[in-house]
């Protein structure tokens, strides 16, 4: 049950085969990131890093990013992973509450990332300049032994905003993110050694962390490195390299679907993974016929390591459903006080099981309000169960919209847009109104060379859906505002007018 040892286990055994291949550029092989992860560690070690000690880690997905990861976690000490776009404040809050020593950053960030720590005591910044880190590395004594570690031990600090407030540190252990990795192994992807696996999604998060970088290191796969999602590099790297598993969230899917006749065939491509976001059930459909594939939802949180459930390749599939609670986790849907709801009715989603975080750091206040003393972590997911077990996630508790005191859930009508032959990709929103309290509005951004107005969209929608819920405000946006892992942020999106009424 340690984190370091899924890797150097399997870099012993295979230290020739191809670990990581980063487009545009060259391979490292097993041996190589061992090596150089143990170079690593003993650089940290070097600079007083010890045991449980928090290390920054800001880099995009490149080589660099998995090597000071095992690294970090050889010498036993807990990675803070950040995304590479923060600014100097952002990093200052980050390092200040994990109480980090070292921070490990690249050329991209280096201005940032030194005018944070200077705000911060006592913080050391290593930079891995892809042209200078080798010559560093070799420099160094490799600190080959990985520090045992006890399974409640925390391996990594995963930032995230939770339901409310500023992000906290969410500790999981390593009990937590082996058991989700072998799972993800095992069970979801059946990830074998010649399997090659997109790692297009940010590796700091935790869809990219469990399900690309450590599942493809302990089955000993090849992990395909994009540092930056774009539709059109993406393809020709799963063309060239021949990938077999695709994991992504929707807008992914959106854009690649995006390309039309442009997108090469990808006939290895035996799996595809979606999760991080609700998948519309008629982009999966499209993309299951465009490239011939499969596309298998998943479920989870950054505090549940991340997947909680899922659909299994040999259960039968549910469109629109986030599946079934995978191994050794539960999930049931609870009323405001945390009390089971009957069988179908809508409530908050909670999870229990080996997944679940220990709590966020140094915050029990925070962790109280959303980890119960027997163990069911409340999600802050509006969702329901069907006789059979399946999960449908409803929408966000906070992307609720109430309209005159009727609740509409953004996705329901997202849907609907969807199905729209004209639609690219949609986001339906809440906006003040002097008298309802809340509007219904929806941003949507065309496929190329389409003709339908906004208010043909607004009646295509009204026609399909009881009269209080179709958006009253629609407008075209040239595309939707994504954070770093491609989730439309709704909160980032501005409406032209508010209120407007048709
Ligand atoms: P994060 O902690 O950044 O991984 O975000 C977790 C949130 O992503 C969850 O609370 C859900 O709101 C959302 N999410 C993840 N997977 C799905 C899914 N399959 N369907 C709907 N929402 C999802």
């Amino acid at each position: 049950m340690n984190l370091a040892s899924l890797f150097t286990s399997t870099a012993a055994a295979q230290p020739e085969r191809v670990a990581l291949h980063l487009h545009g550029a060259g391979d490292t092989t097993y041996g190589q990131l061992d090596d150089a992860s143990a170079r690593f560690a003993g650089l940290l070690a070097g600079l007083g890093v010890a045991p449980g000690d928090r290390v920054g880690l800001m880099l995009p997905n490149t080589p660099d990013f998995p090597v000071a990861y095992y690294g970090i976690l050889r010498l036993g000490a807990v990675v803070v992973p950040m995304n590479p776009l923060l600014k100097a404040r952002e990093v200052a809050y980050y390092l200040g509450d994990s109480g980090a020593r070292v921070i490990v950053t690249g050329p991209m960030s280096r201005s940032e990332v030194e005018e944070g720590a200077a705000q911060v005591d006592g913080v050391e910044v290593v930079v891995a300049e892809p042209e200078t880190l080798p010559a560093l590395l070799s420099e160094q004594t490799p600190a080959t032994v990985v520090v045992e570690r006890a399974e409640d031990d925390t391996a990594v600090l995963l930032y995230t905003s939770g339901t409310t407030g500023r992000p906290k540190g969410a500790e999981l252990t390593h009990a937590n993110l082996v058991n989700n990795v072998r799972i993800t192994q095992s069970d979801l992807i059946q990830l074998a050694a010649d399997d090659a696996i997109f790692g297009g999604l940010p590796l700091f998060h935790a869809f990219g962390q469990t399900c690309t970088l450590n599942t493809a290191m302990a089955a000993g796969a090849r992990l395909l490195l994009l540092p930056r999602f774009d539709a059109r590099a993406a393809a020709s790297l799963l063309a060239d390299q021949g990938a077999t598993v695709f994991a992504g969230v929707p807008t992914m899917y959106a854009a690649l679907l995006g390309l039309g006749d442009d997108a090469p065939s990808l006939p290895g491509l035996r799996v595809c993974v979606s999760g991080g976001a609700a998948m519309p059930v008629e982009v999966l459909h499209r993309f299951e016929e465009r490239f011939d594939t499969v596309v298998l939802e998943g479920y989870g949180l950054s505090e549940t390591s991340p997947v909680a459930s899922f659909n299994l390749p040999d259960r039968e599939r549910r469109a629109g459903s986030i599946g079934l609670p995978v191994t050794g986790v539960e999930m049931r849907i609870v009323d405001a006080d945390g009390e089971p709801v009957e069988t179908g009715a809508v409530g908050e989603v909670a999870i229990r099981g080996h997944n679940v975080m220990k709590g966020y750091w140094n915050k029990p206040t925070e962790t109280a309000a959303v980890l119960s003393d027997d163990g069911w972590f409340r999600t802050g997911d509006m969702g329901r169960v069907d006789d059979d077990g399946y999960f449908y996630i409803v929408d966000r508790l906070k992307d609720l919209v109430i309209r005159g005191g009727f609740n509409v859930y953004p996705r329901e009508i997202e849907e609907v847009l969807y199905e729209h032959p004209q639609v690219a990709e949609a986001a339906v929103i809440g906006v003040p109104h002097p008298t309802l309290g809340e509007e219904v509005a929806a941003a949507v951004a065309l496929r190329p060379g389409s003709t339908v107005t906004e208010d043909e969209l607004r009646d295509y929608v009204k026609g399909q859906v009881a009269a209080y819920k179709y958006p009253r405000l629609v407008w075209f946006v040239d595309e939707l505002p994504k954070g770093a892992t491609g989730k439309i942020l709704k909160r980032e999106i501005v409406p032209p007018t508010t209120g407007a009424e048709a």
